[in-house]
């Protein structure tokens, strides 16, 4: 395998080169979304300039062309998530959409009263409101499974919270928040010995690490296009065939049916049965292309770049006295995100002045509030890398915040 070179990585991705405030941009901030490489935007234009038209429409021979080519991302997504049958593939708007797919088509018909749905409590909003919706309306309950002294998700309470009354387990592969890996294989096992259904958030998960779903096993597993270095606008739901078979349609209407009369229809196969009018075909296309990028790179070399940078980032980090870091204290169980906060400064402004030096990073509660309260804190300040970073931003973003307190007339 080679190893990865990132100036030459840097080269496919133009929008890095650029001055922000008169310094080189530091971009670190993938965890919130990827930048694309030109391969990725050309795959587009390449799409849009010779095959585009609408899907499974026309018997002519553009459609057909553009159909071949969504048919190509799905596969292409099936492949690398070794998911067994592209009818598991379910393509939609992004990693909230394919979870309220779950709570909506499944969880109406599955989860009832008394019954119980546990999640954990570094989830990302999109992994806690749909369950929260569903269990308002069907009157179930929602339980919280909370971190132990290490910051890891605390197995104990997991087996405690989960329940014969457990109908499903939604927890993210990695937090977002923090940058936690979590059991997931463990959770997985233990949850269907249990009965449960298990869906996996892999937002987080699958642009920087092989997951396997035939070796996990998951009833559900999610993720966002955007997130590895593919568009905005495409996401994906892979779900157990046999589940997926058995569930209603989340939206409905054009494309998803088989046959439709006045006052009832019945439905397509799967996939088609979840994917309801007109589809982003640009984006699967540009999806593919970004999957092909990370292979040909190799997850392995881009997850070894990424925690030499994160290790890095700590050690200096650590360094400074007045920097709180978050998160797991064993470098092997995080990625590549770093949440952190400077004493008296507010997570807005930090990010506000590293961004005068050319440097970005997110502030806030990054969509997971009751993380933030349970860590008795209202936000942090989050940097997060990915193959194309460098060890020269992480050193230009350590130096931007050794400067953050003077600038608010500290004397250190
Ligand atoms: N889950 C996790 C763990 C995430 O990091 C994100 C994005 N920040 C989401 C869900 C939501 O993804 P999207 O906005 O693409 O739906």
């Amino acid at each position: 395998m080679e190893k990865l070179n990132v100036e030459k990585i840097r080269e496919d991705f133009p929008i890095l080169n650029q001055e922000v405030n008169n310094n080189p941009l530091a971009y670190l901030d993938s965890a919130a979304t990827t930048q694309k490489p030109l391969s990725v935007i050309r795959a587009m234009e390449k799409y849009n300039r010779s095959s585009n038209a609408n899907i499974h429409r026309g018997a002519y021979t553009l459609s057909i062309k553009a159909t071949e080519e969504y048919d190509k991302a799905r596969e292409k997504v099936r492949d690398f998530i070794n998911s067994p049958s592209t009818s598991s593939i379910i393509f939609t708007k992004n990693t909230t959409e394919a979870i309220n797919l779950v709570a909506f088509s499944y969880g109406l018909d599955n989860i009832g009263e008394g019954d119980e749905i546990v999640v954990l409590i570094t989830e990302h909003h999109s992994n806690i409101l749909p369950w929260q919706m569903l269990v308002q309306r069907n009157k179930a309950i929602l339980k919280f499974v909370y971190l132990n002294e290490e910051g890891l998700v605390d197995m104990n309470d997991y087996k405690e919270k989960v329940t014969d009354k457990t109908k499903l387990i939604a927890t993210g592969h990695i937090s977002n928040a923090l940058g936690t890996i979590n059991p997931v294989k463990e959770i997985i096992e233990y949850g269907h010995e249990k009965g449960a259904i298990v869906l996996i958030d892999g937002a987080q998960a699958v642009p920087h690490m092989k997951v396997d779903i035939q070796e996990l096993d998951p009833d559900f597993y999610v993720f966002s296009g955007h997130k590895m270095l593919g568009p905005m606008g495409i996401g994906i739901l892979y779900g157990r065939k046999e589940i997926l078979e058995s569930m209603s349609p989340f939206l409905s209407g054009g494309d998803m049916i088989e046959y439709v009369e006045e006052q009832s229809s019945t439905y397509g196969e799967l996939p088609y049965k979840f994917e309801a009018g007109t589809q982003n075909v640009e984006a699967a296309v540009g999806l593919k292309s970004a999957i092909e990028y990370l292979e040909d790179i190799g997850l392995e070399n881009i997850k070894k770049h990424e925690m030499k940078l994160t290790q890095y980032a700590l050690e200096r980090m650590k360094e400074i006295p007045y920097v709180t870091i978050y998160g797991p204290e064993n470098i092997k169980n995080r990625s590549s995100v770093i949440s952190f906060n400077i004493d008296d400064v507010h997570p807005h402004d930090v990010a506000t002045i590293l961004d005068s030096y050319g440097v970005a990073v997110r502030a806030g509660h990054h969509c997971a509030q009751p993380l933030m309260k349970h860590l008795g804190i209202n936000a942090t300040c989050r940097a997060s890398f990915y193959l194309y970073n460098t060890i020269e931003e992480v050193d230009q973003f350590i130096e931007s915040l050794k400067n953050v307190r003077k600038w608010l007339g500290y004397g250190s």
